[in-house]
């Protein structure tokens, strides 16, 4: 059906010389894509809509026919049910004469009364299809208007069941802004986490929420007052109740700050993916500091920092990562593998981890995999408080 269209569109450019290049071209491609590779990506904002006109979004690349955006709306009930009230329908559809390398297609949903329905989920999902009828969906869940329950997690992107997925809980520290704040989540997302193939990649792993609750934030380290070696702080009673839905909590704040992760909580610059991603991979992988640091217990499953060579060695043969990069970490107490430099691991230290290139390295990528397979299974924290709880 899809190519009957496309031939129709053709025959009209046949009245140019330039429309016969490009039904040959497009005829050729055709021809040689026998099965097409497309791919989608989908975006809002805000991410939490309150009174401003909601924007949905997606991107579809490969070979695009065209891109349907749906959305199917349910009320929140008093225990967190959802009905839907409004069934899973069309909201727009972009669909150019020729098919394209790139298509983005978004729609523009204002409330008739200026403010959205407080206690609505919506379900949001977009389907690409290629000029041979292949299909790429991507689909996630969002609250709309005032969330009902106080004490929980609001969600911005929720992509499934919470325990075959990580959750990640984004608040603000006291002292910025909560209007500030929700404008910026879909940035948090786009330009901090999904600028790494290791959340935009496997983005099914993981459900984003916030709080518009703000907490206190202290360096080094003091989440919820000022820090003391031999007192630790405590989750106090909201953030517990937020860590009952929530594997890690993320405290972002606007200042510069000596940043940290304490078991499920770690603090980042808002506006700083380097800081964002290195203190995620402590919390939400187990990775270690490839810097310095005590060793701490060893942890089960892969690892990115070992006691001795010889350790490094073993699982590096074990894993097929290439020989001669297992060196001294700081001091010669213990080994890493993963390189500094320019393309470098995001977990070593500023000198790497703050290049614009560094990202997760091959060791620290290993223990990541082996974490999704748990997720996969239900236990997506497994072992993770293993770890040094403050790094
Ligand atoms: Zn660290």
């Amino acid at each position: 059906m899809a190519i009957l269209i496309r031939l129709t569109e053709a025959r009209r450019a046949v009245s140019s010389i330039a429309g016969i290049f490009t039904i040959l071209g497009m005829l050729a491609t055709l021809a040689s894509i026998s099965g097409c590779s497309i791919h989608i990506r989908s975006s809002h904002e805000p991410m939490h809509p309150l009174t401003e006109p909601l924007v949905i979004k997606a991107t579809a690349k490969g070979y695009v026919h065209k891109i349907d955006l749906y959305m199917e709306k349910s009320r929140i009930g008093a225990s967190g049910e959802q009905v839907v009230f409004s069934p899973m329908r069309i909201v727009n559809t972009c669909d150019p004469l020729f098919w394209k390398r790139s298509l983005t297609c978004f729609d523009v949903i204002a409330e008739p009364n200026g403010r959205h329905e407080d206690g609505v989920m919506i379900k949001f999902m977009a389907i690409a299809t290629s000029p041979l009828g292949d299909t790429a969906t991507e689909t996630y869940e969002f609250a709309s208007g005032a969330y009902p329950n106080a004490n929980k997690p609001i969600p911005i992107r929720v992509k499934g069941d919470p325990v075959e997925k990580f959750d990640i809980v984004l608040i603000r520290t006291n002292e910025f802004d909560l209007e500030f704040f929700r404008h910026h989540l879909d940035d948090i997302i786009e330009e901090s986490f999904f600028q790494y193939s290791t959340f935009r990649d496997w983005r099914m792993f993981y459900n984003f929420y916030y709080s518009d609750v703000s907490q206190p934030y202290e360096e080094p380290c003091a989440f919820n007052g000022p820090f003391s070696p031999k007192v630790p702080t405590f989750p106090n009673a909201f953030v517990r109740s937020l860590l009952t839905d929530a594997d890690v909590i993320a405290y972002l704040h606007e200042d510069e700050m000596e940043d940290c992760r304490k078991e499920e909580r770690f603090s980042a610059e808002f506006w700083f993916d380097k800081s964002i991603v290195h203190e995620a991979g402590h919390a939400l992988f187990g990775l270690r500091d490839e810097y310095y640091g005590g060793l701490g217990p060893q942890c089960v499953g892969p690892r990115n920092v070992w006691h001795s060579e010889a350790e490094c060695l073993e699982d590096a043969h074990a894993n097929q990562l290439e020989e001669g990069y297992c060196k001294p970490r700081g001091s010669t107490l213990s080994w890493k593998f993963d390189q500094e430099g320019p393309d470098g691991c995001i977990m070593n230290g500023r000198s790497t981890q703050w290049r614009s290139g560094s990202d997760f390295g091959p060791a620290c990528r290993h223990r990541i995999y082996w974490h999704m397979g748990n997720c996969l299974a239900g236990e997506c924290l497994q072992d993770v408080m293993c770890v040094n709880p403050r790094q």
